[in-house]
This record gives structure tokens, sequence and C-alpha cells, in this order.
């Protein structure tokens, strides 16, 4: 299985995403532009999950009532997200990865939050926050009936 290794921007936490990507996608909603100091959010889920090798200070901030961050309490690098229905479904950062050769994104979320700022690039499919909400509750849903 493919392994790709991670870390945070001072090295305290380190990481392993293993196998493909399932989904890679940049949101641009406002707190993730606010957590990220003004940018979009990079992640990706992997087929084989993610596993921490060194973890002493990562922290789960959970910034809403579904989702958590997690973050270097060293450094205050991004690190990862997650469901907190699903903490084994982690997303990891993009930029935690010391290499995303190959990685393409799949889509551009909560595109009708972003800022005026900048322009969201047009090489993935936009969704607004109505539509990714519509969707992960179909996803769950689906995965309740079976
Ligand atoms: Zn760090
Ligand atoms: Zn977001």
């Amino acid at each position: 299985m493919t392994k790709r290794t991670g870390q945070c921007l001072c090295g305290g936490v380190t990481l392993t995403a293993h196998g493909d990507v399932i989904e890679a996608d940049v949101c641009h909603c406002s707190m993730c532009r606010r957590q990220g100091g003004g940018g979009a959010y990079f992640a990706a889920r992997f087929t084989g999950g993610i596993t921490f090798e060194t973890s002493e200070t990562l922290k789960w901030y959970r910034g809403s009532t579904h989702g958590e961050r997690g973050f270097c309490t060293d450094c205050g690098a991004s690190i990862a997200w997650r469901l907190q229905a699903h903490p084994d479904k982690v997303g990891v950062s993009l930029g935690a990865l010391n290499d995303t050769s190959g990685i393409q994104i799949n889509s551009h979320i909560f595109t009708d939050n972003g800022p005026d700022y900048y322009t969201i690039p047009t090489d993935a499919p936009h969704k607004t926050g109505q539509q990714v909400m519509t969707e992960f509750m179909e996803r769950q849903q689906q995965a309740e009936n079976k």
C-alpha cells in the first residue's frame, strides 16, 4: 500500500497516510479561512486512513457541533480534520504531507462562503455549503440503511 509521511511545522506531530486518495477537497468556508489565516483549507482522506507516529502536541479543537480540527499546540500548524461522529475518518491537511505528487483536487466546497479577496480556481467542481450538507445527509442515511 502506498504510504505518504507528513508532519507539522515544528515536527512535533508526525503521521503517515496509507493507500490512495479517496477525496481531496478545498474548503473555502469562513471557519477554515479563520483557522488558516485567510486561505482555503486543503485536505484529503486516504483508503487506508491516517496513523499518527508522534502526537503529544496534537490537539483536537471542536470548531462546530459536528467537526473537529487537529492542530499542533507548539507551532499551530493545521494537521487534520474529522467528524466527531467518525473519528477514524481523518482528512489530513495537504500542507502537512511531505509528498503530494499526483494528488488532484476533487471539489471546491462552501464556494458560496468564499471571500472577495481571491478567486476560487475552476480546476474542480464547485459545491455550495447547502450542496455539501445535502450530500453529507444522503451519505449518512445510506450508511444507516446498510
Ligand atoms: Zn508543530
Ligand atoms: Zn471549511
